[in-house]
């Protein structure tokens, strides 16, 4: 089993380079390697596993659906589909948004999600424009590529829909590039991939602003901010109103799973045969995903101050950091070294950047679970 590395060249595309670890179980915010070494995750499958690794009760119900009922297609529906649908409706009504009007399309990923999205933008106005914003990041689909900034990923895939403009960050940036042609503006309210970078609350307004003006949907993507992430269910809803918004990864514990949800208008521009895929809405997925809900539910409060205390912790030994709940970055100098050495420590950590280490562990995680991690950034910095 040790030589996982040249089994996987053998017998894998080589997308993702060579794998750090072979893994093997998890529990809580821990996961074993092969050879039974223990690692703190602080990873947490790229902000995914938030209800930690195995939880009772995400067993739970997805052991029961998949031995009761595991696919069905979308002629029919579900009672986990149904109930899910019900539950987003009342957690945005629970932030502010008319829940009555909130209607969700479900996809497998997030990068689907976002395909959705621009598929409805298209729908709102046809032939319109895109706006996205430089360093952001959407996804690897050829549409949601086409609005994912980095040319390194994004060129070698040219011609993709070539009607994004990518804008700085900027009040400026955006009302520059704004005008009657624009069918929808794309952000992350925390850059996530770009090394956990908040939207200025004053752009995030602008757009608003900009997308009434010009009849534009304002489409927020918090594939990774959102669900609980940020200590609360949706990382905007305190300073903007948006159109669609997209989700996924922290919403289903791991099975895939994501969801397009449009309010008003936008919730009802998709029709019979505008959009589908096969596995979307499945019941497996959709009853993690409801697990995953009720778990999070009472986590909110405490994935803010648990945050809150990592960040004055990491501050008070010398860090800058960016972020907001259990999506942290931390400015270091050659992020790559610093994360093998924490990798070697006993820490999973990831670096978006040479001079970012991302943190998104699952939510479950303690004070007392990152201590130690604490104490190996203090000898880091040393
Ligand atoms: C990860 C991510 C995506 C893509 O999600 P996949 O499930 O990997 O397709 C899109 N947007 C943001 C902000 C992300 O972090």
């Amino acid at each position: 089993m040790n030589n996982f590395k040249e089994r996987y060249a053998n017998a894998l595309m080589n997308t993702f380079g060579p794998p750090q670890l072979m893994l093997e179980r998890g529990e809580g915010a821990y996961v074993w390697d092969a050879e039974g070494r223990r690692y703190l995750d602080l990873l947490g499958g790229i902000a995914v596993n938030s209800t930690g690794y195995c939880h009772p009760r995400v067993v739970s119900a997805v052991s029961q659906q998949i031995a009761t009922l595991g696919h069905t297609s979308n002629f029919f529906t579900t009672a986990p589909q149904l109930e899910l649908a019900e539950r987003i409706q009342g957690i945005f009504g629970a932030e502010g948004y008319p829940a009555d009007e909130v209607r969700t399309y479900f996809a497998n990923s997030g990068a689907e999600a976002n395909e959705a999205a621009l598929k409805i933008a298209r729908l709102h106005k046809p032939g319109g424009r895109v706006i996205a914003l430089e360093k952001g990041f959407h996804g690897r689909t050829l549409g949601a590529l086409s609005i994912t900034h980095k040319p390194a990923i994004r060129e070698p895939y040219e011609p993709l829909p070539n009607n994004v403009t990518f804008t700085p960050c900027s009040v400026e940036g955006i009302t520059e590039a704004f005008d009657a042609d624009v069918a929808a503006i794309f952000m992350e309210p925390i850059q996530g991939e770009a090394g956990v970078r908040p939207v200025p609350r004053e752009v995030l307004l602008a757009a608003r602003k900009l997308a009434d003006e010009f009849d534009a949907l304002l489409i927020l993507d918090e594939v990774q901010t959102g669900i609980a992430r940020t200590g609360r269910w949706l990382c905007h809803s305190d300073t903007v109103r948006a159109d669609i918004v997209t989700l996924a990864k922290g919403l289903g514990s791991g099975f895939p799973i994501g969801a397009c949800v449009g309010i008003g208008k936008a919730g009802k521009l998709f029709t019979p045969g505008s959009h589908g895929s096969t596995y979307v809405g499945n019941p497996v997925c959709t009853s993690a995903a409801l697990a995953t809900l009720e778990v999070l539910e009472g986590l909110l409060e405490h994935v803010a101050q648990t945050g809150e205390w990592l960040r004055h912790q990491l501050e008070g030994i010398g860090f800058a950091v960016r972020g907001r709940g259990l999506l942290l970055g931390i400015e270091v100098k050659e992020a790559k070294k610093v994360a093998a050495k924490l990798l070697e420590e006993g820490f999973i950590v990831n670096t978006p950047n040479e001079e970012t280490i991302r943190l998104a562990p699952p939510l479950v995680i303690t004070a007392r679970e990152l201590e130690p991690f604490v104490e190996v950034m203090a000898r880091v910095v040393a």
